[in-house]
């Protein structure tokens, strides 16, 4: 899919002429890329066909990574590098380090979590992740089953100490969440019904403030995002990825054929964006790149 000339407002973070390329197809639903660059791939999820799929670089194919995982969703790379991966199946989130899977949580003060869906991990190296029920209340993305502990939050998660704190309370149905580069605002998407917009929340150190509206989400819902390193947001939406400045002004829109769930930066030089959307994943060559790969590199 050629864009033509630059696209409108995103000549700065989108090369003039970029084409959209379609990487892979097959899915269901696929949500959940993270770029591996020791595997030189980006690996995503393919939730009710219930397998992580890897797209090689190097290969330009795409394989099934595994089976059978019990509906995995969001993932990100902690400190180590080791994949922390949301599961909706077994209501945890969890680490493969080199293809050896274990839980990281899976409760709160006792009771089993929702369905985590998307996690990213702060400079400290603490895990933060949402908590929506779409994975209890789909049969096609979980196990049906019922809340425990009477909410949807966000959770701080202290690997060293194993406590899990629940840093935000006051949303519906959190999905995407993201830092911006200096981690002072902590991002959440609400896709819920009734309010599809996000949040931007003053972050400091282990405490969090009260969320206000970042930027209302006119078509569908932002369902995965990531924060560039100039704090640039690039979200989903049903029909095109939407780019804010840290001001929460609209710089531009990419249109893409199917309705997106997620994405990330990823590639050698770290400025390819890899979309998952419905059935399909896609590539996009950028200008920018992912705000939290400053301390990853
Ligand atoms: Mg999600």
């Amino acid at each position: 899919m050629h864009f033509g000339t630059s696209l409108a407002g995103l000549e700065s973070l989108v090369p003039s002429g970029a084409e959209l390329t379609r990487l892979w197809t097959g899915g269901t639903w696929t949500e959940g890329p993270v770029w591996i660059a020791e595997r030189s791939a980006v690996r995503w999820s393919d939730i009710p066909g219930d397998r992580i799929l890897e797209y090689s670089v190097a290969s330009g194919e795409s394989s099934v990574y595994a089976e059978g995982v019990e509906f995995t969703n969001g993932r990100i790379l902690d400190l180590d590098r080791a994949v922390i991966q949301c599961s909706h199946g077994l209501r945890r989130v969890e680490l493969d380090a080199g293809g050896e899977v274990t839980a990281l949580v899976d409760r709160f003060e006792g009771r089993r979590l929702n369905s985590p869906n998307d996690v990213v991990v702060s400079k400290d190296g603490s895990v933060w992740f949402t908590d929506p029920t779409y994975g209890i209340i789909n049969a096609n993305e979980g196990h049906l089953g019922s809340q425990e502990y009477g909410g949807c939050f966000v959770f701080r998660f202290d690997r060293s100490s194993g406590e899990l704190t629940a840093v935000i309370t006051d949303m519906e149905q959190p999905n995407g969440l993201a830092f911006n580069p200096d981690e002072s605002t902590l991002y959440v998407s609400d896709s819920s019904a009734a309010h599809h917009n996000i949040r931007a929340y003053p972050v400091s150190g282990t405490e969090i403030g009260p969320g206000r509206v970042f930027a209302e989400i006119e078509s569908g819902a932002s369902d995965g995002f990531r924060v560039d390193t100039e704090g640039n947001l690039w979200t989903s939406s049903a029909d095109a990825i939407l780019v804010f400045d840290p001001d929460g002004t609209r710089l531009g829109r990419i249109p893409i054929p199917e309705a997106i769930s997620n994405l990330c930066f990823g590639g050698a030089d770290g400025r390819d964006l890899f979309i998952t959307a419905t059935t399909s994943l896609y590539h996009l060559p950028t200008l920018a790149r992912d705000a939290s790969t400053l301390w990853r590199s």
